[in-house]
């Protein structure tokens, strides 16, 4: 049994109505509803997240996707 989990959940995912935690039999059946549901998301969310997908071992988890670094190894500042 494989489990596809939210794990970071904004207001978009509670009004989606998506589930939280879902569970699949077949490895490959669940990653391609991982990805259906993270596509989704990405389209049809807020657009202010990301996600992206984890695997955990035997599970798959949704999260916020890493937000690219914002040249932070410059300045610090905001000026550059
Ligand atoms: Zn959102």
């Amino acid at each position: 049994m494989h489990n596809i989990t939210i794990t970071h959940q904004c207001g978009c995912v509670k009004r989606s109505g998506l589930e939280i935690e879902t569970s699949i039999v077949s490895k490959d059946d669940a990653l391609m509803k991982a990805l259906d549901m993270k596509n989704i998301m990405n389209e049809k969310f807020c657009g202010k997240h990301n996600f992206d997908i984890t695997e955990d071992k035997e599970n798959f988890l949704i999260s916020f996707a890493a937000k690219a670094p914002a040249s932070s190894s410059c300045c610090g500042g905001t000026s550059c």
